[in-house]
């Protein structure tokens, strides 16, 4: 029996018989997996504290019949910030469902498992809102998975549109829209297949696509570190769920507990 040492964040976790529980971990290396902790709830103290949801460990694994089985485990980072917030933790836990739907779109887990990582360290640590921090993270996560936000020409006749003081964004196209009738009428009909209504364009300013510039292209360590204002986050907020949902073919709904507080 060969240990597998891997680093990971555990991202749910749900108990299992009277004693042990079933961690849903995303590893650099694995991708998202799944690891039985037996008899962890029995135990007190570091192994139990380390099997908490959104914890960054050290793990010691063993697999038997395509299943992985704990051996040892070692907290690197508790995020307890979030525990207590719970803002913070719909976000984490919401943004938890977009990593292990995108994580199945990735070649290698290690680009999003440093993301979900630095988004956590954010929300439980951060003075970025957690509401720009989704925000910010979808967008990355969409260009990670090879579906970023492309705003440079109409996405109908190929008109450069980027030195235009404000871009049209088809939601139901998934890219921008120029002025001609031609490519108007091309929305129109998209609209009615999709039965999204009228308000399914979305006018993109120049904060916007700087925004989303910078979500695609900071350096991971600083890439919670901006503010918007509150006209660019409501931008964002019809934006990129939208375009999240269409991209990944599911909708998210995590996040409209926080409408109903
Ligand atoms: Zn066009």
């Amino acid at each position: 029996m060969s240990i597998i040492k891997t680093n990971g964040v555990i991202l749910r976790v749900s108990n299992f018989g009277e004693y042990d529980r079933y961690l849903t971990v995303l590893t650099p290396k694995l991708g998202a997996i799944d690891i039985l902790a037996k008899g962890v709830r029995r135990t007190k103290g570091g192994k139990a504290r380390a099997t908490e949801v959104f914890s960054v460990c050290q793990f010691m694994l063993y697999e038997r019949n395509e299943k992985y089985y704990l051996n040892g485990v070692q907290l690197v980072e508790g995020f307890i910030g979030l525990q207590k917030d719970v803002v913070r933790l719909t976000c984490a836990a919401h943004l938890t469902d977009v990593w292990l739907t995108a994580v199945r779109y990735e070649d290698e887990a290690v680009p999003l498992y440093e993301l979900a990582a630095y988004t956590l360290y954010a929300l439980a640590t951060g003075t970025t809102t957690p509401h720009a921090i989704v925000r910010a993270c979808e967008v990355r996560v969409l260009t990670q998975a090879g579906f970023g936000f492309y705003v440079e020409r109409c996405g109908f006749c190929g008109q450069d549109v980027s030195t235009d003081e404000q871009v049209d964004f088809s939601l139901a196209a998934c890219q921008p829209v120029c002025e001609r009738p031609g490519c108007r009428k091309a929305v129109a009909e998209l609209r009615f297949n999709c039965g999204i209504d009228s308000t399914a364009i979305i006018s993109l300013d120049n904060s916007v696509r700087m925004a989303l510039d910078y979500f695609a292209t900071a350096p991971l360590p600083r890439l919670f570190h901006f503010h918007i204002s509150q006209r660019v986050q409501s931008v964002l907020d019809r934006l990129v769920p939208a375009y999240l949902s269409g991209r990944f073919e599911r909708e998210f709904n995590k996040l409209n507990f926080l409408n109903k507080l």
